[in-house]
């Protein structure tokens, strides 16, 4: 089956088409700017990358052009909109309604809805792209995969915060967790490698949004995001965990109200905000080598946070068999990696300098024989992730 994998935004979509059988890519691509001006990216396998500036002022608009170009006759990667079998969405918040995937009828329409508050930026987007699908391929089956799913599964003890409990009844107010999908792809894809179900698993998802999950065989049990994606570790922009009373320091003392105080904590902190040079790790590293400082501290400042939730889920787990490093910066940046692993030589953990010098495989150990626990790096892949749940349901 050929499976059309969608993750919309407000003003942009991402899209990909995979073979399911083979697990193979045959294009992907993107729409920039719908409802501004417009922009149209796809890209067939083997082909080079086409860009078309033509007008999307909807959702509807924009998924239109998408399924002319994949079954465009000449540059198409498919004959015709037939052979699609189904079309993956990606969520971003499923509330405690949703602890798995579920195929997307009108009533769980209206269940994703009742989630929007907990999510305002993302699920309405999220609904409008997964609408204009059903309104263009009606009869083509639509699965919704949702980024807090995974996480259901923690304890009440992990989820709850140290808040008037009323709020959790009354508003749903709790831990939910974010990357529920790539931490469920990698946590799969180390027990499926090492041949064990019942690992204790740490992963690290360090990306321009970053997460870490304990995951114990197979089950999510404690994750660094909280009701929103703002909590945890340090990221490319945003704060991760800070003392909420500085939020009432800076709006006093920068005259802001939350909205201002909510935009700094998003787009002007983190690595970025740190280092004042990038939220981008190559900058970074290229900053700290030429002896900014700031970048080098704001590099220091992520992988010691990394760390620290590491010995944290170390405890909730009461051990760890495996480290995974995955997305962008999990992935490709070795400094870091090294940096986070300085720490936990109490843990047993020895590195192998050469392996953390590798790059572009999906899977690698970074960790010596000898070591008391491994240590991985793993590609992650949440658009195969998100076709292989839509089979599983379609099926
Ligand atoms: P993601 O959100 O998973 O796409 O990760 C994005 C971040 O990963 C970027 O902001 C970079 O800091 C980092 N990243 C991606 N590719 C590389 C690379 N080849 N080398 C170093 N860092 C990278």
């Amino acid at each position: 089956m050929k499976v059309l994998v969608v993750n919309c935004g407000s003003s942009s979509l991402k899209y990909q088409v995979i073979d399911s059988e083979s697990e193979e890519v045959l294009a992907k691509g993107l729409c920039e700017r719908i409802g501004i001006d417009g922009r149209l990216v796809y890209q067939k396998t083997g082909a080079d990358k086409e860009t078309t500036e033509a007008a999307m002022p909807t959702h509807k608009q924009a998924i239109q052009m998408v399924l002319d170009a994949i079954a465009n006759p000449n540059t198409g990667c498919i004959a015709s909109l037939k052979e699609i079998g189904a079309v993956g969405h990606r969520v971003v918040h499923g509330g405690e309604k949703f602890a798995d995937s579920v195929v997307l009828t009108e009533e769980v329409l209206k269940a994703v809805e009742d989630c929007n508050d907990l999510a305002p930026l993302h699920n309405p987007a999220n609904l409008i792209g997964i609408r204009a699908c059903k309104e263009l391929m009606p009869d083509v089956p639509m699965v919704g995969v949702f980024d807090t799913a995974f996480h259901q599964t923690m304890p009440e003890r992990a989820y709850i915060y140290g808040l008037p409990y009323e709020y959790y009844e009354k508003y749903k107010v709790r831990r939910y967790g974010f990357h529920g999908t790539s931490h469920s792809f990698v946590s799969k894809q180390v027990a499926k490698t090492e041949g064990r179900q019942d690992l204790k698993t740490i992963v690290c998802h360090l990306g321009n949004g970053a997460s870490i999950c304990a995951v114990n065989a197979g089950k999510s049990v404690d994750t660094s995001m909280g009701l929103t994606p703002l909590e945890g570790l340090i990221m490319g922009t945003r704060s991760g965990d800070i003392d909420p009373s500085i939020m009432e320091f800076i709006a006093k003392k920068e005259n802001l109200d939350i909205a201002g105080v909510m935009n700094v904590l998003n787009k002007r902190s983190g690595v970025e905000g740190i280092s004042g040079v990038s939220s981008d790790f190559r900058d970074l590293e290229a900053a700290a080598e030429s002896g900014n400082e700031r970048a080098l501290l704001a590099i220091e400042a992520f992988s010691y946070r990394v760390a620290k939730y590491v010995g944290a889920y170390t405890a909730a787990m009461n051990g760890v068999d495996v480290i995974a490093f995955t997305a962008g910066i999990g992935e490709n940046t070795a400094i870091v990696r090294r940096q986070v692993l300085s720490y936990l030589g109490y843990l047993g953990i020895t590195m192998d300098e050469a392996a953390n010098a590798k790059r572009g495989e999906d899977y690698f150990t970074i960790s010596t024989p000898d070591s008391k626990v491994k240590v991985v790096v793993v590609a992650t892949n949440e658009e195969l992730a998100i076709c292989r749940e839509t089979v599983a349901l379609v099926r």
